[in-house]
């Protein structure tokens, strides 16, 4: 699996991370190796759930950033 879907790729552009910094920031290398849906679980769509646009980990993981994004955050200052 090497490209998001357009359901990935519009939730990704709303919280203003590209493709290519979602896909380093999930793997080391770089290079995209989730699933369609924007999951880093290769097997996300048809496990997670059935449609490709019905993704819940992708949303859940933006709402959620880990350490990096809060660490980006406190570099510009306290927004909350
Ligand atoms: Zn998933
Ligand atoms: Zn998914």
């Amino acid at each position: 699996m090497s490209a998001l879907n357009a359901a990935a790729k519009a939730a990704l552009k709303a919280h203003g991370v590209s493709q290519a910094e979602w896909a380093r920031r999930n793997f080391s290398s770089g290079r995209w190796g989730g699933d369609a849906c924007g999951c880093p679980d290769d097997r996300c769509i048809g496990y997670h759930h059935d449609d490709a646009g019905d993704c819940g980990c992708l949303p859940a993981l933006l709402a959620d950033p880990p350490a990096w994004m809060s660490v980006a955050g406190a570099a510009r200052g306290r927004t909350a």
